[in-house]
């Protein structure tokens, strides 16, 4: 019953919310308050009324956050505007997210919010590092299999779906077709970009649904050394083509030892901004597989430099940022093994995260809901948070004794396909690199974290440990301190 009354209630929302958007088409910075008013009312006595306040009152003033509104309004084309908000809020978030808390007590298995799924293990480049390259070239998941997947996640309330790989765009007509056919949810891809030509866009205009999280490594020099000559160039190529057509996309980077000054500078922020890029997610260099270059971890004061960069460039720049790690606090540590998110492989292996390649289920051998009920994620959700800091979510990176736990009492085996690594040997990797970080993170986290629901006392604007610079009651901070611009910059018109 709980799902039906979501359903009738999200499909009265979608009606009306039709009506509304109309206001948008014609002049959507000037009609954005009235949106904001019809949503304020439709949404009168639930959860999601105060993020509309939110809304309203970002775009009522001038910080970077009523800049990025007024950024996505202006940048977006209308289709992709009214299906974000149709199936991103309102049908994964409106009406996904009640049937899945309702499934979730029906089956007892935890029905994540999103799923990350690989179309195939093929890519048309070679990263240093990247170890998509490890699980070799010939896997795919079929059409018949990814429509499946999201037919039964949809059954489940799970309406947002995210390629990765291998380049998911190898597959690029298959995606349209799940996008055009499942136009009720919301779907992204983390792709090098060099795929994107204009008939591709064509495409993406037509569904609207589909948005992508572009690679980006730095600058022309660090790009081509990573990633093999004529990248950069390319990804630029695709990003024009994206941007010129106001299909809205953000940038997904990977900060190493050696690139994260330039990924945490204002300048490269700047122009991936102006290059058209409305959010980004960095991520950081992972030591998988046996090829792998530990040298290219960040060291803790290396991680500790992102944390406090993305934390003051948040004050100020009209983009959504992310640090996969260094925001756990956000939400309550790993998202992973089903708890948020998880990642089917292009093999089919069911895996907790994409960083974490063991699995004890194969979706070619069992159903979506078989696989959430894994001993792996069961053991995964029974774990976390696996840190009571919060700033050490990983099992992986930050806590490996962990992995080693759930994998050994789980019986998972290894899914990459090449080397097959062990999770000693894998973990033996990250032993150091997590010693290191503790005694830094601890100190962060002792006089610098935002509190559990950050989310809310960040809009509240209660931000006094970050800024107490050691001054402030506990005393014992100074080390990380956010530096807050005194001048307006320059993205805030
Ligand atoms: S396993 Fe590690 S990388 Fe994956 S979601 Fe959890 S914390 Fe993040």
């Amino acid at each position: 019953m709980a799902s039906l009354g979501n359903t009738i209630k999200a499909t009265g929302a979608n009606v009306a919310f039709s009506a509304a958007f109309k206001y948008l088409e014609k002049d959507p910075v000037k009609n954005f308050p009235k949106l904001m008013k019809w949503a304020d009312t439709f949404t009168k006595g639930n959860s999601w009324n105060k993020a509309v306040g939110r809304f309203q009152n970002w775009f009522d003033e001038e910080t970077w956050q009523g800049v990025l509104i007024k950024r996505v309004l202006q940048d977006c084309n209308t289709t992709y505007l009214k299906k974000f908000i149709l199936n991103f809020f309102l049908n994964s978030g409106v009406k996904g997210m009640p049937i899945a808390r309702a499934k979730s007590e029906e089956l007892g298995v935890n029905v994540p919010w999103a799923i990350l799924m690989d179309p195939t293990s093929a890519c048309n480049l070679k990263c240093v590092g990247c170890w998509a390259a490890e699980y070799g070239k010939h896997y795919n998941l079929s059409y018949e299999k990814m429509d499946e997947i999201i037919t039964q996640g949809k059954e489940l309330g799970v309406y947002f779906y995210i390629y990765s790989g291998g380049e998911p765009l190898v597959r690029k007509k298959d995606l349209i077709r799940l996008a055009e056919k499942h136009n009720d949810c919301a779907f992204g891809a983390f792709t090098n970009a060099t795929l994107i030509d204009e008939d591709f866009v064509e495409d993406l205009l037509r569904v609207g649904n589909f948005t992508f999280m572009i690679s980006a490594e730095g600058n022309k020099e660090e790009t081509d050394s990573r990633r093999g000559e004529g990248t950069y160039d390319a990804v630029k190529r695709g990003m024009k083509l994206l941007k010129d057509a106001r299909i809205p996309f953000g940038f997904s980077g990977t900060y190493t030892s050696k690139n994260y000054q330039t990924i945490s500078s204002d300048e490269w922020i700047n122009e991936m901004i102006d290059d058209g890029c409305l959010f980004g997610w960095l991520f950081t260099y992972m030591p998988i597989g046996s090829g792998a270059d530990v040298s290219l971890c960040v060291t803790p004061e290396q991680r500790a430099h992102m944390y406090k960069r993305v934390r003051e460039m948040r004050e100020y720049k009209p983009i959504f940022l992310l640090d996969f790690w260094n925001d756990g606090e956000y939400v309550g540590g790993c998202i992973a093994g089903g708890r948020r998110y998880f990642h089917i492989n292009s093999n089919g292996d069911c895996e907790p995260c994409a960083f974490i390649h063991y699995a004890t289920h194969n979706i070619n051998e069992c159903t979506l809901e078989e696989a959430l009920g894994s001993p792996l994620f069961k053991k995964y959700q029974e774990g976390q948070p696996f840190s009571d800091n919060l700033l050490q979510p990983c099992p992986l990176l930050d806590n490996p004794e962990k992995l080693r736990q759930i994998v050994s009492e789980s019986g998972a085996k290894p899914t990459q396909d090449l080397d097959l690594e062990g999770v000693d040997v894998l973990t033996a990797k990250t032993d150091p690199i997590a010693a290191a970080w503790k005694p830094v993170a601890d100190q962060i986290w002792s006089c610098g974290h935002y509190p559990h629901n950050a989310i809310i006392n960040h809009a509240l604007q209660k931000r006094v440990d970050l800024t107490c610079g050691g001054t402030a009651d506990c005393g014992n901070c100074g080390r990380i301190k956010v530096d807050r611009p005194t001048e307006k910059p320059a993205h805030i018109v």
